[in-house]
């Protein structure tokens, strides 16, 4: 339990943006199984001064009765039912997860990395001491990934033919993203990179679709949430005469490589939510207009909504990209499997310019 007191210490450190989190607790809560158990968990937020009010995850209820404290350590208390406790310790339950759960689901996607403390002048004159900075992998932990075919040549080699044969990725495509197979833990390694190009975590997944246990582990630092896939090519280009204005936004890492392999610049959230630190990260790579090209699902509809207001509030012109009429709503289609159709490069697109349009 030592890295959930660390967890725990952490979150007295960090500013949570309270009122952002109940909006993205309440999407995630709405794709999640306990939905249709209490429909208006997290809805009718509202901001009483020290508090962010919302239906308590708990129970049903038509008031908002549920605080989260504005100030760290963020406690939660109920005023119908009584419950007091922690941030964590509510995302726990209200997403049925395990023990230490909420707090690394706290740190990977909803943290606020941009701490606002005031700088310590002294203690920098006094022992050299700098503001703290959101850590990276060191290179080495990728390069490592090169042995791996003389580690374990069969694992390699099936890791590979999944990437090829299966996902229809070519070799430049991999080499260009880094792409690397951890053949011990029988992974595909994803490099994690922040716009100007350090290493922040490895994304792994486990080698096609029969393994055990969780599809990905994330490897490096847990905050997560002004990294999108890919955006670090497009942002050395900024300053160059082929300078990158628009991208096409995908949900995963194979996504974005397969748009990339028939020419299409493109980033990936790694997520559901797109994040206003991700958005602040395009523009500062030069973006101006956004396609956006989730999954054909439900989720994938309501994360298109969200993103495109995001983005719209953030003055940046945004497109729909939309799946072929041959797929019906909720089929599963993504880019990785246009491209294997070799449709991926001549979809239609529509633009998104009203706020609120239902998608
Ligand atoms: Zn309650």
């Amino acid at each position: 339990m030592t890295d959930n007191k660390c967890a725990l210490a952490m979150l007295e450190h960090v500013s949570l943006d309270i009122w952002d989190l109940i909006d993205e607790l309440r999407f995630k809560y709405q794709h999640s199984p306990s939905y249709h158990l209490n429909s208006t968990a997290f809805s009718q937020k509202n901001d009483t001064g020290d508090w962010v009010m919302s239906c308590c995850p708990k129970h049903t209820e038509t008031r908002a009765s549920f605080g989260i404290s504005k100030e760290p350590p963020y406690h939660t208390n109920c005023f119908y039912c009584g419950y007091l406790g922690t941030l964590d310790k509510m995302i726990e339950i209200a997403f049925r997860l395990y023990d230490g759960e909420g707090i690394k689901l706290l740190l990977s996607d909803y943290i606020f990395e941009e701490v606002r403390t005031p700088l310590d002048i002294e203690g920098i004159i006094r022992d050299g001491r700098e503001p703290a900075k959101i850590p990276c992998l060191n290179e080495s932990e990728l390069i490592k990934f090169n042995s791996a075919p003389t580690i374990n040549k069969w694992t390699y080699d099936i890791a590979l033919t999944y990437l090829m044969n299966q996902r229809g990725m070519n070799t430049h495509t991999l080499n260009t993203y880094e792409i690397k197979i951890d053949v011990v833990n029988e992974c595909i390694v994803f490099p994690q990179r922040t716009r100007t190009g350090e290493l922040r975590f490895l994304q792994k997944r486990k080698i096609g679709s029969n393994y055990q246990g969780a599809k990905f582990i994330n490897e490096g630092s847990p905050i997560k949430k002004d990294i999108l896939f890919g955006l670090h090519f497009i942002n050395q280009l900024r300053t160059s005469p082929k300078r990158i204005r628009r991208v096409r936004m995908v949900e995963s890492p194979l996504d974005t490589m397969s748009n990339y392999q028939v020419g299409i610049a493109s980033v990936a959230t790694n997520g559901k939510i797109l994040f206003k630190n991700q958005v602040r990260e395009l523009q500062l790579a030069g973006i101006e207009i956004v396609d956006l090209f989730f999954d054909n699902d439900d989720a994938g509809r309501d994360a298109t909504t969200q993103a495109a207001e995001i983005l719209t509030k953030s003055g940046l012109i945004v497109n729909h990209v939309l799946y072929p009429k041959q797929f019906v709503q909720n089929q599963k289609v993504d880019s990785n499997d246009l491209l294997k159709l070799g449709w991926l490069d001549s979809l239609e697109t529509k633009s998104i310019s009203l706020l609120g349009t239902k998608l």
